[in-house]
């Protein structure tokens, strides 16, 4: 099975996440796509809005729910930090060799990928597929990488926090189970 790796700090998942993933196996680049919540960085500053690993992973996993190509990995919470993309990568490989992965990442970091530790392995095992993010460059004809020529919905994690945080609806920027448990445990109000 071909699995894409989307990683993020989902704080909280979006349907923008969700329909992006769904969107890579609509269009045949992978069967399945794994939804990889980062860590809190022990070692760095992190913004006082994101919440623990643990309410973020239930919040994907209940995002991830309803549709079986889409499964949320806990991969990295485990891992030593910092973690960097390509020990996942290389995790999810050896613990599943039967299965071949691709890394799933916005042009933005595309266009800063050659900084990335060990990109040219990720490049050649791990055959990148790019979405499109405002003003920057997608991959070339010539790129290992593919170009995924989507529309993303106009929503972000920052909106759908400051919108709770004002007491305003987010009805329509999350998935309703993920609203059921921001509700619930009265998470970024
Ligand atoms: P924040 O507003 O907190 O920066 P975010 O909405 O960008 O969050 P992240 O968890 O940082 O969410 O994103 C994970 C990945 O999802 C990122 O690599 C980002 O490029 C991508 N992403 C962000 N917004 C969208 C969207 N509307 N549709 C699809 N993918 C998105």
């Amino acid at each position: 099975m071909v699995i894409g790796v989307f990683g993020g700090s989902f704080n909280p998942v979006h349907n923008g996440h969700v329909s992006l993933a769904r969107e890579v196996v609509a269009r045949g680049l992978a069967d399945k796509v794994m939804m990889v919540v980062s860590p809190l960085n022990p070692l760095k500053e992190n913004p006082a809005s994101l919440i623990d690993d643990s309410l973020r992973m239930e919040m994907l996993r209940l995002a991830c729910a309803p549709y079986p190509e889409l499964e949320a990995s806990d991969i990295e919470l485990s891992m030593p930090r910092p973690s960097y993309t390509v020990d996942t990568l290389r995790k999810l490989s050896a613990e599943n060799p039967h299965d071949s992965f691709r890394l799933i990442i916005g042009a933005d970091n595309w266009e800063c990928f050659d900084r990335w530790k060990s990109h040219g392995e990720i490049l050649r095992d791990y055959s990148p597929i790019v979405y499109p993010r405002r003003g920057c460059v997608m991959p070339g004809e010539d790129s290992p990488a593919t170009p995924m020529w989507a529309d993303l919905l106009p929503v972000s994690s920052t909106e759908v926090r400051e919108r709770l945080a004002r007491g305003r609806e987010v009805n329509n920027l999350v998935p309703p189970a993920v609203l059921d448990y921001i509700r619930a445990n009265s998470l970024y109000s």
